[in-house]
């Protein structure tokens, strides 16, 4: 099991599940952007879809998640109004048998975004599951949801955000950035956030909390926190400023995020060359 299930609270519920491969059928994971509920809910599919069921990445079943077109697996939404031709054609394809993986796992992103249609074709679901069906909706706040559906959903809080909620997420992402030495694991964990400008943003926030904190601690205590000396915090609280920059005039995200970590990564090196 990787770092991202490992560390986070809600690791007891959804690892016990893959543990025991007694799966509640219908989750509704709840949270903020880059709360990494979305992530989680892929993940958590990728590891019952996976042969030997720990994301072995060897098997047949991990071959055909990775490659999008697992038939197990089915996604919608993510991308704006989730129309109800969705939810029928969802319904369909849960209600055939498995192909490899034993369940159907239905993943339905953002279901805020459902129709008022959509919502009573997905209650109407939820109330005659097709079996060996796991369906989990993620969604930023549960209080946009009907509450019809809400009661009827084993509800899996990821929390504000990443820096309110500290041992999870970006904030643990951000933290490893700053503690590992080695560049390529920085680098992986920043792979990620390439691809979204708010979630990138959303990683800064968190290096930016732990910094602050780092420092506050220190003049308060004279103690380091999370290894961060207050001489390092403030030349990487500058770097992060200058980032953000980079991010608003449109600089490639990975571009940004991979220079941060490599200076980073020198700052330890030669802190002199601060500044
Ligand atoms: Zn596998």
């Amino acid at each position: 099991m990787d770092m991202r299930l490992k560390n986070k609270r809600y690791e007891n519920y959804l690892g016990e599940q893959l543990e025991t491969r007694q799966f509640t059928g219908f989750m509704l994971f709840v949270g903020q952007k880059g709360t990494g509920k979305n992530d989680m809910a892929s993940y958590f599919a990728k590891n019952i879809v996976c042969e030997n069921g720990i994301n072995c990445q060897g098997c047949a079943g991990c071959a055909l998640f990775e490659s999008g077109n697992h038939p197990d697996v089915i996604s919608i939404g993510g991308g704006g109004r989730i129309k109800i031709a969705e939810i029928r054609e969802l319904n369909k394809k849960l209600n055939l048998k498995p192909y490899q993986a034993g369940h159907k796992i239905a993943i339905i992103k953002d279901a805020h975004q459902m129709t008022d249609e959509s919502a009573n074709a997905m209650l109407k679901l939820l109330e005659e599951p097709p079996e060996k069906s796991i369906i989990i909706l993620t969604a930023e706040d549960k209080a946009l949801l009907p509450e019809t559906i809400v009661s009827r959903s084993q509800v899996v809080d990821f929390g504000i955000n990443g820096a309110q909620q500290e041992d999870f997420g970006s904030a643990s992402d951000a933290r490893e950035i700053l503690q590992l030495s080695s560049v390529a694991e920085k680098f992986n964990i920043i792979q990620k956030y390439g691809k979204d400008k708010a979630m990138a943003g959303n990683l800064m926030d968190c290096l930016e909390t732990i910094l602050r904190q780092a420092i506050l601690a220190q003049n308060r205590t004279g103690k380091e926190t999370a290894g961060i000396h207050e001489a390092e915090a403030l030349p990487l609280l500058l770097l992060l400023a200058r980032s953000r920059q980079y991010l608003n005039n449109n600089l490639s995200i990975r571009f940004v995020l991979e220079n941060l970590a490599l200076n980073i990564q020198r700052s330890e090196n030669c802190p002199d060359k601060w500044n």
